[in-house]
Formats: C-alpha cells, structure tokens, sequence
C-alpha cells in the first residue's frame, strides 16, 4: 500500500487589501516534501499524523508540498497554479497510489479560482481514477462545495474553534481512508446546507453539546463521520455558509437524513449559538467592574488569522482617550516600528508612530513617546503545540499602555507572545488581543473574565452588512428563517 501525503493551507479574505503571494507562503511555511522531517506546525502536523500511521502499517508514504500562509487577500494566481500544480507532478509521479490525504483550508479563494480546494481535489481525482479513496482534512472555516464532496472520498473538519483537535482529526481521516482503501467500508458522503453565515463558540454551550454529540454520533450505526462546517463569512463565493457533512458506510440515505437532522438542530440553535459582541466602551466598561485582572478583551474585527491586518488602532485610541493604565494590547503588525524600536535599542525613549498602515480598516496611525521594554530578533507563540513565528518582535510602552509589536503578521494565540519579551500580562488589569477566539486557549487560564468587542475593523462581525455578490440564497442573520 502507498498513500500520498500534501498539505496547501490559506484562509483567503476576499475582502482584506493585502495580497496572499509568494512572500506570504515563505514567511508561513513551504516545504517540498520534506515537511514530517522538519519542526511541526500546525500543517505539518496533519502529514506527521499520517505518515506515522502509513509506517506502522508498513505501506509505504509519498510527501509532497506542505506549505501555509497566513490568512490574507486573495491568492495570486500564479502562485496558487504553482503549488497545486507540484502536488499534481508528484501524485503523478508517485502513482499508483492507493491512498491520498491532503491537509486543506476549505476557504481558499485565487484569482480566478473560487474553490481552490475543489479544483485541486477534482485535479487529484483524475489522476488517480474512481477507486481510490481521497481524504481532505479541512479547517473549520471553510466552503464546502459540490466540488469538493464530488471529488473526494472523505471530508473531515477540525470539530474544535480554537482549533484544538487537528491532529485528532487527522488520525480519524487516517483510519477512513485506510478502512475504505483495504476495503473494510465504503464511505459515502452527504452534506446539509444550513443557510447561515456567523462565527461560533464550540467552548460555550449550547454549542459545545453539539460537538459532543457529533463525536459520539461516529464509530457506531455505520456511521463513519460527522463534520460541521462552519463557514468563512469573510468569502466573497457562492457557496459559502455552514454546512453538516456525514459519512455513512454504504448507506447513502443514512449520511443524507443524519446530515439533515443534525443540520435542522444547528439551524434551531442559531439565536443562543450567535456570539454577542461588546462595543469597545462596554467592554471596557465591564472589565474594569470586575474585581482583580487580567481581564482579556479580544478584539475581534482586527484578527489577522481571518485575514485582517492586525495593524488596526481604534482600542488603542479609546483607550488613550479614557486615560486607562495598566493596559497590555497585542499584536500590532508594524515591521516598520518593530525595526525603529530595534534601531532606537532597550531602554531608549523616542517619538515612534504606530499602526494604521493598512488601509481605512486600521484607522489611523498612533503617535506615542515609547520607551523599548523588550526587543526579540525572532519571537514564537504556541498554536496548539506547535511554534507559530512572530518575526523580530518589540515590547514598547507608554503611559501605562504596552504594547507588542511584530513584523511578521499573525494573530494573538498564547501569552508567550508577551512573556518572551519579558512583558507579564498576569500583572495587567486588562489585555486587549487582536484574535477571534483562538487566543482562548492560551489565555482562559490566566483570564479572570474574557469578554468580545468589536471595534471597527476588516473583520467587523456584521454578518447583515458584508457585500456578497455572488451568494444568491437566503441566509441567517440576513433574513430571520432562510428557510421560511
Ligand atoms: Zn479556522
């Protein structure tokens, strides 16, 4: 037994300025098919988990491309051809294959290509023929499109938002796709489309039941896989929106009326699963009534994992307007102020001008007389267990404000963003992150309360306002029942 093994990953805002090119990849990860030799991430990870499982087994593994980038604009198109295009060669020159697994986003959008994953997947299918089993690890935040359940065997999202389970999932896709290519079952695929765009909480009720329910639901009945889609809202594509994909053994009707039920049940929840969002002077306001700190404050609408910038100024301007101190933000994307705070040297006091460089949705640069409490020429923050890279890094702060400043973009995922510049966020009363809800995991142990605002920003969540033009059914929060 052979199995391929690929990894091409990119969560694409259609609506965010910055490009997604050839620099967005290298300062991510590319490896061309050494990536399971290399230190993990979060990509690579996936390909680990399968090759270990092939080698157990003693099949054989072929690696191809493992590459990421951040979250951004849309792929260029060269660059999306390129890659795709070196899996394809290596499937090719691998075959035959018995077996193929590729770590994808389900949101990746190319100049030219509205579903990356559905024509790479389709592309894989004709090389390979009908009988192989091809599995996708998708995130979940993600299209999930005709094409892509068409063409491959098996489709499997992370369950998790912080995505916490990756390699988890990756061991299930594993053992589908091996049962089918030994021919222990016969996945088939149905999905149910939910006609809803928004962001949810799996650590909050009644959401996190679900996903409990969903994990029980597999392994038994010839029930073989249970994945909720999520949806990117930020996708200018036609067949965006959350979506419930079961994978019955055999029995088609099974997978159909399961994806059905649990997706009618996603839909009922869609009120109490809708997260609420604080203004910025309502957060502010609430942490500051609780007793004690830190309080983190998560500023959604500037997460740079969704594609944002990550350079946006509006917490910071209110919070310099309320006079508040004892207040650490993170992560301000500015490799230009990163390298003034390195020139300027630790310790040293100066006029240093601060985000707002992006476009309109960062609002307008702050100009603040810093001192340089901590400078790092290559910073990491954990994502799960694997190092995330932050580029040359600075700490600098000013009238009670610390701020961290980095040069490579990402969003705020651990506190070891701040503590490896020395900066101590458990001493703070309130740290403002620039994440969604990845930022959970690393900070809800040491969070005495964790609250959602949302400024202004690239990734506003007023999911009624974003300008699709290619979606053309009804969806939740647009209409109140997209299936009345
Ligand atoms: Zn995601």
């Amino acid at each position: 037994m052979k199995v391929f093994i690929a990894g091409l990953d990119t969560e694409t805002n259609t609506f965010a300025p910055i490009p997604t090119g050839r620099h967005a990849f290298a300062e991510g990860f590319i490896a061309h098919g050494d990536a399971t030799r290399r230190p993990e991430n979060y990509c690579s990870a996936q390909l680990n988990v399968w090759r270990r499982r092939a080698e157990e087994r003693g099949w054989e593994v072929a690696e191809s491309l493992c590459a990421f980038a951040e979250p951004g604009g849309i792929v260029v198109r060269s660059v999306y051809e390129e890659f795709r295009d070196e899996i394809l060669a290596d499937l090719r020159r691998a075959m035959p294959v018995d077996i193929v697994a590729l770590a994808l986003h389900g949101a990746m959008v190319a100049a030219g290509y509205d579903d990356c994953e559905g024509d790479i997947l389709a592309r894989v299918r004709e090389i390979v023929g009908a009988n192989v089993p091809i599995g996708a690890e998708l995130d979940l935040h993600c299209h999930i499109t005709e094409a892509m359940l068409r063409h491959a065997t098996a489709l499997v999202a992370y369950k998790e938002y912080p995505h916490i389970d990756i390699p988890a999932r990756a061991e299930d896709l594993f053992s589908l796709l091996a049962d089918a290519a030994t021919g222990r079952t016969r996945p088939v695929m149905a999905s149910f489309d939910c006609r809803m765009i928004n962001t949810y909480r799996t650590t909050e009720q009644p959401l996190r039941g679900f996903v409990d329910r969903m994990l029980a639901l597999e392994g038994r009945d010839g029930i073989l896989s249970v994945s909720l889609g999520h949806g990117f809202p930020w996708g200018d594509v036609a067949e965006i929106g959350a979506k419930v994909v079961v994978i019955a053994d055999g029995d088609r009707g099974k997978a159909e009326r399961l994806a059905r039920r649990l997706g009618e049940e996603f839909v009922a929840m869609r009120e109490a699963i809708a997260p609420r969002f604080l203004t910025m002077d309502e957060a502010l306001d609430r942490a500051l009534a609780i007793d004690g700190g830190p309080v983190v404050i998560a500023d959604v609408s500037d997460n740079a994992g969704g594609g944002a910038p990550g350079d946006a100024t509006f917490f910071l301007k209110r919070v310099r307007e309320r006079g508040l101190r004892n207040v650490a933000s993170a992560f301000y994307w500015d490799p230009v102020a990163v390298r003034s705070a390195m020139e300027a040297g630790l310790g040293a006091t100066f006029e240093l001008r601060i985000g707002g460089k992006s476009g309109p949705a960062s609002g307008d640069p702050v100009d603040l007389r810093v001192t340089v409490k901590g400078l790092a020429d290559r910073l990491t923050q954990r994502f799960g267990q694997a190092p995330v890279e932050m580029g040359a890094s600075a700490w600098v702060a000013a009238d009670g404000i610390d701020l961290v400043l980095t040069s490579l973009r990402t969003q705020v995922f651990h506190p070891e963003g701040m503590t490896g510049l020395g900066l101590d966020p458990t001493r703070r009363k309130l740290v403002i992150v620039k994440s969604t809800q990845h930022f959970h995991a690393g900070f809800a142990p040491i969070a005495k309360a964790i609250l959602y605002a949302a400024p202004p920003g690239a990734l506003s969540p007023d999911f009624t306002a974003i300008p699709y033009s290619k979606l053309t059914r009804p969806y939740w929060p647009k209409v109140a029942d997209p299936f009345a």
